[in-house]
């Protein structure tokens, strides 16, 4: 008798070891997610393909690029193979790739993805000759076939290249073109430093935007964006912010006053200028490696931030990590978990709900032990944290709109909380 309720005890315990603290990936992880050492990747040959006669052309050879093959199925069809970098892989088809043709004529192009299905609305983009850029022209509306996972569209080719991509294209290299273009670098108080360097030597960005004074005590905010090569929406969400925390009115300025903001605005650069579905050169996702630190793109952010656990002056108090899914959601860390502050997120998102009430948002928390960002700032310091989702369909009306405001009141909830501390101590 007294064995079997050893064993019923140590089953228990195993069992809610299991449940809370061994974690092995989410429902829509692949296996072995969590084993973040190096994999092997297949490097995408860089090259331009002509098919059919007269001939259209198809090429990966720029930055953010990803086709894989192509073929002329008919006189007018072009299937193209996209493949990801590694796999398994979560379901994340990213594209892109120019085209263009010797004639002009009508073409259907059908994206075929083994063992994945179509995510991305392509985008149109065509070259700008004032600005010298490529600009997203257009979505282009597909039918998508339900046996395959593939996806099928329409579109008018000519001797003039065009991009057709999953999302926006927005590479490592002009990261700081549009920082600056958006205003948030060129301020005296918004610095941006080479933090360390990417698996292939990419440089891993950090910015530092702060108006207190260096001897001052104060709360510190931190960005991440980016670990996901494909999740634009995110990234754009946190370039708004960015630009929020930089503007010139009473309470941003107020904010920089009180508060240092810490940015990494793109951690996985080699992932976004190879075309990745997900991983980093290492085969990895990033956001699985927040406890055993294997890859170089997290150990920066680790190295930069860790030393503030002894400062006396500065004290990590909030963060906020940018991604995309199929819906505007928000992971919270759970609010029975004390957090110190505690339960900035909660406060957060009443406001972001009030202000933005035709805008669906689904709110999730988890509990602490996935090795994800959010849960080694919360490990590390004791502060709350938050996977901020945005929907990959997200208009750039909307974007705007729901980044604005919950930058702002993001602003206000952190100077309250800061000011009950300041209050305490
Ligand atoms: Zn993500």
């Amino acid at each position: 008798m007294y064995k079997y309720f050893q064993v019923i005890i140590v089953s228990l315990i195993l069992f809610s070891c299991k449940s809370t603290e061994e974690f092995t990936g989410f429902s829509y992880d692949p296996p072995d997610v969590t084993n973040t050492t190096d994999k092997i990747i297949q490097k995408q040959a860089r090259r331009t393909i002509g098919v059919d006669s007269p001939k259209v052309w198809i090429s990966n050879e720029f930055e953010g690029a990803r086709v894989n093959d192509v073929y002329a199925y008919d006189d007018s069809t072009y299937e193209v193979f996209i493949a990801p970098e590694n796999s398994p892989i979560n379901n994340s088809p990213w594209y892109a790739f120019k085209i263009w043709s010797d004639t002009v004529r009508m073409a259907k192009i059908r994206l075929n993805y083994p063992d994945a299905t179509h995510r991305y609305v392509p985008k149109l983009q065509s070259w700008v000759q004032t600005d010298s850029t490529w600009k997203e022209q257009m979505e282009l509306p597909v039918r998508y076939d339900t046996a395959t996972g593939a996806a099928t569209f329409d579109i008018l080719l000519a001797p003039d290249p065009i991009i057709i991509s999953g999302q926006p294209l927005h590479t490592s290299s002009d990261l700081i073109s549009r920082l600056t273009h958006r205003g948030v670098l060129g301020n005296s108080f918004a610095e941006i430093k080479k933090a360390g360097e990417s698996k292939l030597g990419r440089p891993v960005w950090e910015m530092e935007i702060t108006e207190v004074k260096p001897d001052q005590k104060a709360p510190v905010l931190a960005i991440v964006s980016r670990q996901h090569p494909p999740e634009v929406t995110g990234y754009l969400a946190s370039l708004i912010f960015l630009e929020e925390l930089t503007a010139e009115n009473d309470l941003a300025r107020k904010f920089r006053e009180t508060f240092v903001v810490k940015v990494f605005p793109m951690l996985n650069p080699d992932g976004v200028d190879m075309g990745h579905w997900r991983h980093n050169a290492g085969g990895v996702d990033l956001n699985r490696d927040w406890e055993n630190f294997n890859q170089p793109e997290t150990r920066v952010v680790k190295e930069a931030l860790e030393p503030l656990k002894d400062s006396e002056l500065r004290q990590m108090f909030y963060a906020i990590d940018f991604h995309s899914t199929n819906e505007n959601i928000f992971y919270p860390i759970n609010e029975e978990v004390k957090t110190n502050p505690d339960n900035i997120t909660q406060q957060w998102v009443e406001h972001v709900l009030a202000e933005n009430e035709e805008v669906e948002f689904s709110i999730e928390p988890f509990d602490t032990s996935s090795p994800i960002a959010k849960n080694w700032f919360y490990h590390t310091f004791g502060i709350d944290a938050l996977t901020y989702e945005v929907d990959d369909r997200i208009s750039e009306k909307e974007l705007e709109q729901v980044s604005r405001s919950a930058a702002k009141s993001l602003m206000k909830v952190l100077l309250e909380n800061w000011d009950k501390t300041s209050v305490e101590n």
